[in-house]
């Protein structure tokens, strides 16, 4: 039986894989994609993170990797599916063979919301993208539109920018939410235009891609088609919290319900990083996460 399983090798898993190997605990961090750093690796720029000013996400996700690599982390790519109690501790199943494990850190972390629209997943992969970072490059001297409001979305439109020919950032309120510095350099792209106050409700094809997406301001009620070849989504996260329903308590949200040292409502499992309720969703605040957890953990085996 292993002392711990980490679930996701985001930055707080792969922190957490960290102070679990130089603290000598038996772990293992299962991850389902085939490359380490969770939501970071698609983002253009981290100019946030102690240390590393202006670094591309993808970068910064690798040299956290190699970090991890050199003190010996043990790492395997597996699909987390179900987390249930045994004699002495709990099995985690997943696409591999079950692992049985006297205590867990879940940090499996978030994705993007869906907008519910018509046309959103009929375009899925032909116009409607949630990752500017990854698929911008396809829409270089096009037209396209970002629907949000915050860090994201802002983020995703002055990337698009630089490449596209026109960008419209739809959003729903007469103000932005992200962080001042974004919307000075948003602000500052001559090709991008705000659509205030406006919701998109429709995306609208051709011969199987995206052609048009249709908006409506909340006040007035007057609909507007804007001719475009890609949407791109921004308008939140959801936790993938999905596969531990049942086992702990999560928020109306699906945010785990965790105390400051990650501890959730089951003795044993522990949660870290944008996965479990908390006011700041970052790098930073998720590293600190996952070394806190390591802590309750080896106070946890203990007191066994
Ligand atoms: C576009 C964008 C830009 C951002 N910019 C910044 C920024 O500039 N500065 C900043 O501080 N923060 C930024 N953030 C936020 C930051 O990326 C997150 O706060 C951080 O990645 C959270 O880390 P995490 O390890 O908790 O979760 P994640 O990064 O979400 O990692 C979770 C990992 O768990 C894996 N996983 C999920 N479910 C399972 C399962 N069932 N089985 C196995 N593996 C699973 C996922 O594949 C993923 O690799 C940005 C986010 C986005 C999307």
């Amino acid at each position: 039986m292993k002392d711990l399983v980490i679930i996701g090798a985001g930055p707080a898993g792969m922190t957490a894989g960290i102070y679990a190997t130089r603290a000598g605990l038996s772990a293992l961090v299962l991850e389902h994609n085939y490359v380490s750093g969770g939501q970071i690796i698609n983002t253009y720029e981290v100019d946030n993170y102690p240390g590393f000013p202006g670094i591309n996400g993808f970068d910064l996700a690798q040299k956290m990797r190699e970090h991890a690599d050199a003190l010996g982390v043990v790492f395997d790519t597996a699909d987390v599916r179900r987390v249930e109690r045994i004699d002495g501790g709990f099995r985690v199943s997943s696409d591999k063979d079950p692992i049985d494990t006297k205590t867990v850190i879940i940090a499996s972390g978030a994705d993007h919301s869906k907008l519910g629209i018509p046309g959103e997943d009929t375009y899925g992969g032909m116009g409607v993208s949630y990752c500017a970072t990854c698929d911008g490059a396809f829409y270089r001297g096009k037209d396209v539109a970002v629907i949000g409001g915050g860090d994201v979305a802002v983020e995703d439109a002055i990337f698009l920018a630089r490449a596209c020919r026109k960008v419209y950032v739809v959003h729903r309120r007469d103000a932005l939410r992200a962080q001042k510095s974004l919307q000075d350099k948003l602000f500052a792209c001559d090709n991008v235009e705000i659509v205030w106050d406006s919701n998109g409700t429709a995306i609208e094809g051709k011969d199987g891609k995206v052609s048009a997406l249709i908006v409506q301001n909340k006040f007035s009620g007057e609909t507007k088609k804007l001719d475009v070849d890609g949407v791109f989504i921004a308008v939140g996260i959801v936790p993938n919290s999905e596969v531990f329903g049942g086992l702990i308590d999560q928020d109306d949200k699906g945010y785990i319900l965790a105390d400051e040292t990650g501890a959730t409502s089951t003795p044993g499992i522990f949660a870290a990083g944008d996965v479990r309720a908390k006011a700041l969703r970052q790098i930073v605040t998720a590293v600190g996460d996952g070394a806190n957890a390591v802590a309750a953990v080896e106070r946890y085996l203990n007191e066994q």
